[in-house]
């Protein structure tokens, strides 16, 4: 579903609201000055002067009004959510390091209460684009006091291993998150949540394909969205213990192997890989890579150069 924000001023946010009176519909929801409904597009102003257009007419209905700068639109992908669904009761999980070179796969799941929204903002989860790893590792330590979460980590030789067997990452992706959300569920037993929130990697059928064969397979209440952090903070809490997880294997990695591991799959890794395959071996690479990426080919040529 696309979904654009534009900032008007006062004078074209009031026009607007004018142009659609005939389509006005009544929402309680805070912040909010006029809601309108056409057939293919929600309309929502708020009194902070931004206005939401969603739907498959978004697009077209947003640009009468104005230009939305690149960071404002979010057009997110999956389920359309039920109405209110940040405030309900939800569990969210997301992944990080899929592109990253050296160390692992982390998966997190988390349950934030409805009860429980308010102060996990007060801990500081907010707009994902502000989070830098440093602020996510000094508020991810209060997160996981606060709240109920599984995390699993992939670590690389286990992630080598399955690789090598056949399984796509995105398999393993779906094997991790339906297992950390099954961990939670237990965790969170007899509390079920209202609903289940899976920042999308794969589309509900690729999805539930990968996990065919499985025991315990979540399904119930469970709804996909692209940009998922944008629309609970369970899947926030999530992407940020996740992280945190994430860095700390990578501090430990690199502790391991006596160079600071960089993120990603770039040049600069490239060049540090080359470096551990001439003073340590394969071997000792392959322990701390994701080994089946391109960078361990042009590590090869890079130490083979020196
Ligand atoms: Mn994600």
């Amino acid at each position: 579903m696309a979904n654009i924000v534009l900032t008007l001023s006062t004078a074209v946010q009031q026009t607007l609201e004018s142009t659609y009176a005939a389509h006005r519909v009544e929402r309680q929801a805070p912040g909010v000055q006029f809601a309108a409904k056409l057939p293919d597009t929600a309309i929502t102003s708020y009194r902070s002067g931004k206005v939401m257009f969603q739907g498959a007419g978004a697009e077209r209905e947003a640009h009468k009004w104005g230009t939305p700068t690149a960071k404002a639109v979010t057009a997110t992908k999956g389920d359309v959510l039920p109405q209110g669904f940040a405030s309900l009761s939800v569990a969210g999980s997301d992944e990080t390091g899929t592109g990253d070179y050296f160390g692992p796969i982390t998966v997190a799941a988390v349950y934030v209460p409805a009860e429980k929204i308010e102060l996990v903002r007060e801990l500081g989860v907010k707009d994902s684009k502000q989070l830098t790893d440093d602020y996510m590792r000094q508020i991810a330590p209060d997160l996981m006091h606060s709240l109920h979460y599984s995390l699993l980590v992939l670590r690389n030789e286990k992630y080598n291993d399955l690789q090598q067997k056949g399984y796509s990452q995105g398999k393993m992706k779906g094997l991790l998150h339906n297992q950390a959300l099954n961990k939670l569920l237990q965790k969170i037993s007899p509390t079920t949540p209202d609903y289940l929130l899976i920042d999308q990697f794969a589309e509900r059928g690729v999805y539930y394909n990968y996990l065919k064969g499985q025991r315990n397979i979540v399904e119930q209440n469970v709804l996909f969205s692209t940009k998922a952090e944008n629309l609970h903070v369970s899947v926030a809490a999530a992407s940020i213990i996740a992280r945190y997880a994430f860095l700390n294997e990578m501090d430990a990695l690199s502790a391991q192997v006596g160079v600071t591991l960089p993120k990603g799959a770039g040049a600069k890794v490239d060049a540090v890989a080359a470096r551990i395959l001439q003073q340590q071996g394969e071997d000792a690479l392959k322990r701390v890579t994701k080994w089946h990426f391109a960078n361990t080919d042009k590590a090869k040529k890079l130490a083979a150069r020196r």
